[in-house]
């Protein structure tokens, strides 16, 4: 199948690990010319070569904190710089903290709405005027499975993931006369830095092996195994090409079948 990607300007945000990073493998691979960016410059701009490398195409990499909107405006900026536009965005970042709530500070609530809400509509603040103009854009939030199950101790992400998607589904609503696409994607339990971090934490609460959160959550997926980054980002791929020009305003997850409810 052609994705016709390969005349593409894809940002893909928090790209320098797992979910992000593969998507901008992906993407790459599709022959789109790539924003990426994360925190760590040194980090960042390793990846970058190695993908740059892989595919010959063209990617520019900027680091910056999303949950900074200077961060963003960075990114935004030297894109709309380099390449004159962005025609998909995938909005992403880190994880907030998990936690009971009774463990997080006012402060720990403001940093969680900066890190996931803020810097996503921040993200389409940037671009989202360019896409109207040249009336194509497709626009994907990396979400979780958590917007239509909470999962448990994350009441930071299950608080801040349903904002985002409000979000987004308004914004499909406001948009698609332009040709622009809105999309959730969910990931279930997925193997990368964001899972053995939260690993770690249920080993140190709980007095038990690493290894044990990880039998714990296969346990409940009828797949009975985690999830590989590059099989999310495949969603990701046939989001953002022409092929799924009619598909909005959906919240579709990469889950093993996780999600327990009927649709
Ligand atoms: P990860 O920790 O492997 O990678 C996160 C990436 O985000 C890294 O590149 C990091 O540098 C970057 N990043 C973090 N904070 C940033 C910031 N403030 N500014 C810029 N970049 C930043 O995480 P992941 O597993 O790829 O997860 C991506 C998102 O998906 C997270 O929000 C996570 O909570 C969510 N999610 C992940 C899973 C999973 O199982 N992996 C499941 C559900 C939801």
């Amino acid at each position: 199948m052609d994705l016709g990607l390969q005349d593409k300007i894809a940002l893909v945000a928090a790209s320098s690990r797992g979910l992000g990073r593969a998507i901008a493998e992906e993407f790459a691979a599709e022959g789109a010319t790539l924003v990426m960016c994360a925190r760590g410059d040194e980090e960042l701009q390793r990846v970058a070569a190695q993908v740059r490398e892989r595919n010959g195409g063209r990617v520019l990499a900027v680091a910056a904190d999303l949950a900074d909107p200077r961060g963003v405006d960075a990114v935004c900026g030297a894109a709309l710089r380099e390449f004159g536009r962005v025609d998909i965005l995938v909005t992403n970042a880190g994880g907030p903290p998990p936690g009971p709530f009774e463990s997080h500070t006012p402060e720990a609530w403001r940093a969680a709405y900066a890190l996931t809400l803020e810097s996503t509509v921040n993200m389409v603040r940037a671009v989202l005027p360019g896409m109207k103009q040249r009336r194509w854009g497709r626009i994907l939030n990396v979400t979780s499975i958590a917007v239509k199950q909470p999962v448990q101790d994350l009441i930071l992400s299950n608080s801040l993931r349903a904002a985002v998607t409000g979000f987004a589904r308004t914004l499909a609503n406001e948009v698609g006369s332009f040709n622009i696409t809105v999309n959730n994607m969910l990931p279930g339990y997925t193997r990368t830095a964001r899972l053995d971090q939260l690993a770690k934490k249920i080993a140190k609460t709980e007095n038990v092996d690493e290894s044990k959160a990880e039998e714990r959550w296969t346990s409940e997926i009828p797949m009975r195994r985690l999830g590989e980054p590059p099989e999310f980002a495949a969603l990701a791929a046939f989001l953002a090409s022409e092929r799924a020009s009619y598909i909005t305003a959906q919240s579709i997850a990469v889950d093993g079948g996780w999600i327990k409810s009927l649709v």
